[in-house]
Parts: C-alpha cells; structure tokens; sequence
C-alpha cells in the first residue's frame, strides 16, 4: 500500500506554503459555516479543497512552484511581520525589525530610545524605535 502511494505521488508536485493556507483557510470556513450555517461558505470550502488537491496531485511542478512563489512574495510582508512578531515576544534583550529594503530581520538592544538602525546586508538606513 505505502509502495503504491509512493508510485502514486512521483513526479507529482506534493503540498507547499500555498497549500498549507489553502487548508488553514477551509477550517477556518468550516468553523465559520457551522456558526453562520452559510451555502455560500460551504460551497467555497469545497472549492478551496479542489484547488488544493488539483495543485497536491498536480504533475506540472514549474508551474505550481511559480503559484507558490508569487504567493510567497505577495505575502511576504506579512510573513515578515509575523516572524518579527515571534521574535520581539521570546527575546527580551532585543527589538526585531525588518529591513524594508533587503527584508533582513535586523536586531537592537532594547531601551536605547529613538535611533537609527542600519541594515547590515545593504546599508539601509531607517529610524526606529527600541
Ligand atoms: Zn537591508
């Protein structure tokens, strides 16, 4: 069984970021439909669950990479936000920003006021506060 599955997936695209969203979306339609109990909901959740399994079982693999680099570019600020996000909560001696030019995660001291951080990647310059 496990051989055949394996068969089965070769040369088949598989899951990525976009896919996992697609499903993190659809439980969130599901929880939402059985709230709102709306057709219009339920149909869509439906239809997420195609595109997934269409770009799952896909075997044109370029072109499901390009979908999921776009949608990792579009959301990548987003991503970054996130990310920043994490790390301001686990560490306490420092405050995380994101470079808006490079999107470099840059690291300060915290406390230090108003300053002017520069991105080690590229230079950037950008005022922030610590
Ligand atoms: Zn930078």
């Amino acid at each position: 069984m496990k051989d055949k599955l394996i068969q089965f997936m070769m040369g088949r695209y598989g899951t990525d970021t976009l896919n996992k969203h697609i499903l993190y979306t659809v439980l969130v339609l599901i929880v939402l439909n059985l709230l709102l109990n709306n057709r219009m909901l339920y149909f869509l959740s439906y239809a997420l669950i195609a595109v997934d399994l269409f770009r799952t079982f896909s075997k044109n693999v370029t072109a499901r990479s390009a979908e999921n680099a776009k949608y990792e570019e579009f959301m990548r600020p987003v991503f970054d936000q996130v990310k920043v996000m994490q790390k301001n909560f686990s560490d306490k001696d420092h405050k995380y920003f994101v470079c808006k030019n490079c999107h470099k995660m840059v690291r300060v001291p915290k406390g230090k006021g108003n300053i002017e951080v520069t991105c080690p990647r590229c230079g950037h310059h950008f005022d922030a506060r610590s």
